[in-house]
């Protein structure tokens, strides 16, 4: 089985959030199964140095406003097409936007054309290779089923995997011609988008399969609070979706062997990675849990209920430790909080102290109003972390909350709270405080997040079925 992989971003190349730790790992997992994954990434400044024996196998003299070359290439492990496009991808700043944090205005076409070298390679093939499926990533592949469509390749199976549905690539329909478009098409069963042109919606229509990241998020997706507008699209389209959880990279995320931390496969040695944590920042020891977070600083992660339930947690005894960094307002009212001896932010992207964090804190907070699937809270499974997460998406599907039954069971592994509201992410901090206080609820807690399976295995084997079965289908 041929897969071409298309995406915006795939770790550990080039990485702004989840989807590049999905898009990175996946080709790895389904080695085994006989699925051949390769990626199609635009050639980004940062990626076009790190690519190993690159032979071109394309050339287009005009791919949307200037010449490209597409290159095969291995890179840190990755079997990749690489579009070298200076005039779209030779910029500084990360895959959407400019050293100033604002997104660059030609991001519809520059992903366009990412989306029409997909579709060209599906259709035509390059270097002598052709995919049977395109699986493509978000609204920055989202126009390859319509390229598609005019290449007139029918045998070509598609998916397209909705990593964040709040994202939809719209822009304005004078752009159609720019983006190589049929004009026919701009009507509600094409890419038509409440009278803006939509990538995203594109994608939704044409491709046949859609995934997303968890099984909840799928549900969400269907309903207007989740569903950003396209609720009505995803339920028409309901009969082809499904949830995937996302796995893990469980050997670059193993506290037994992880060279960033101080190494334990026992909750009872943790101390040492938190004490090294401790230590690293300056906090006091304390008698209550420390808090951990590693995310980005939108409205969509929460962290506003987390600036507005600290004095709770500080007055229980307990400490915070925040990495991330986004909207400049929450990154001021964290450094703000930092002021108190028992709070420590940084403000930035820092894999290796992300490690650090998780490792040495008691818990992980992940009090997102939405989260397709989060992968933070599986690096707190993992390294015994106790996750305390808002009860939506794959936060759901994958903390199983530390209720009296589950707990008797022995098969609690966190905290789920509900509504995403301050009160109940207070009554959570609670509930965090009295199990912490209990060592051996805790460490039963502890024990269980770390024995819960956060691979890949049966998520890679749920992608190859779906490629099997559109294949087979004909
Ligand atoms: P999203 O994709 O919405 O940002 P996920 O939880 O799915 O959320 O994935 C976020 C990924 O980015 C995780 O691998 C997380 O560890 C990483 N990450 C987020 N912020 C930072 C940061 N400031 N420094 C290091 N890693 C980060």
């Amino acid at each position: 089985m041929q897969v071409l992989s298309v995406a915006s971003e795939c770790a550990p190349l080039v990485k702004t959030g989840g989807l590049a730790d999905v898009t990175g790992a996946l080709p790895g997992a389904l080695k085994g199964g006989g699925v051949r994954m390769r990626t199609l990434l635009p050639g980004y400044a940062a990626v076009m140095p790190a690519l190993q024996d690159p032979v071109a196998v394309e050339h287009f003299d005009d791919l949307f406003g200037g010449p490209a070359t597409l290159f095969e290439a291995h890179a840190k492990g990755l079997d990749l097409l690489v579009i070298d496009a200076p005039h779209l991808y030779g910029r500084p700043g990360n895959p959407y936007s400019g050293p100033d944090g604002r997104d660059w205005p030609d991001n519809p076409e520059r992903f366009a054309a990412l989306s029409w070298v997909g579709a060209h390679v599906a259709a035509h093939g390059a270097g002598g290779w052709r995919p049977q499926v395109l699986h493509g990533h978000d609204w920055q592949a989202g126009f390859m089923t319509e390229y598609l469509r005019g290449f007139g390749a029918g045998d070509v199976r598609t998916v397209l995997t909705i990593h964040n549905i709040a994202f939809t690539g719209a822009t304005d329909r004078t752009r159609i011609d720019a983006l190589r478009l049929d004009p026919w098409r701009f009507h509600p069963e094409g890419y038509e988008f409440y009278g803006a042109v939509s990538a995203l919606k594109a994608g939704l229509m044409g491709a046949d399969a859609l995934t997303t990241v968890s099984p909840s998020y799928a549900e969400e997706l269907m309903t207007p609070e989740f569903g950003m507008g396209l609720d009505g699209v995803m339920r028409r389209r309901q009969g082809v979706l499904t949830g995937i959880l996302n796995g893990i990279d469980d050997a670059m995320w193993n506290p037994a062997t992880d060279p960033a931390i101080i190494r334990y496969d026992d909750p009872a040695d943790k101390r040492h990675a938190k004490a090294a944590l401790q230590t690293e920042l300056g906090l006091p020891q304390a008698a209550g849990p420390l808090c951990v977070i590693v995310s980005r600083m939108t409205h969509q992660k929460g962290l506003d209920l987390v600036l507005e339930t600290l004095p709770d947690l500080l007055a229980q005894g307990g400490q915070l430790a925040v990495l991330g960094s986004g909207d400049p307002g929450l990154e001021e009212a964290f450094r703000q909080a930092a002021r108190d001896p028992n709070v420590a932010v940084r403000i930035g992207y820092d894999e290796a102290f992300s490690h650090r964090l998780i490792a040495g804190g008691d818990a992980i907070l992940v009090p997102s109003r939405f989260e397709p699937c989060g992968l933070t809270q599986m690096y707190g499974l993992r390294y015994g972390t106790v996750p305390v997460v808002a009860l939506t998406g794959g936060l759901a599907d994958t903390v199983i909350p530390a209720s009296p039954a589950a707990l008797a069971q022995g098969v609690a592994t966190g905290i789920q709270f509900a509504p995403v509201t301050a009160g109940a992410l207070r009554s959570a901090l609670a509930r965090l405080g009295t199990l912490y206080r209990d060592p051996d609820t805790w460490s039963r807690l502890q024990r269980n997040a770390m024995a819960q399976p956060v691979g890949w295995s049966r998520s890679a084997q749920a992608y190859a079925d779906l490629y099997a079965t559109l294949t087979h289908r004909g």
